[in-house]
């Protein structure tokens, strides 16, 4: 069966609070340097390997950016 992992998306809703990258337990997001449509900062899977499905990231972000499939 294949492991649940994090996706991206929605970009474009994406406000780079960090919240995301801040409470996941496996260092696997960070805000990254691209910006979207908003002019925001996006946040990137930097660790793909890393993450485990756990889904807080899903949890944290205030504009369900993100994904956990
Ligand atoms: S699902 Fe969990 S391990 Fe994966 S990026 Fe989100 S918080 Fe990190
Ligand atoms: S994905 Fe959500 S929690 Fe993460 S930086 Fe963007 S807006 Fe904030």
């Amino acid at each position: 069966m294949a492991r649940l992992k994090v996706r991206i998306s929605f970009p474009d809703r994406c406000k780079g609070c960090g919240l995301c990258a801040h409470f996941c337990p496996k260092e696997a997001l960070v805000v990254g340097r691209n910006r979207n449509v908003q002019g925001y900062r996006v946040v990137e899977v930097v660790a793909y390997e890393k993450c485990t499905g756990c889904g807080i990231c899903y949890l944290m972000c205030p504009d369900v950016v993100l994904e956990v499939k």
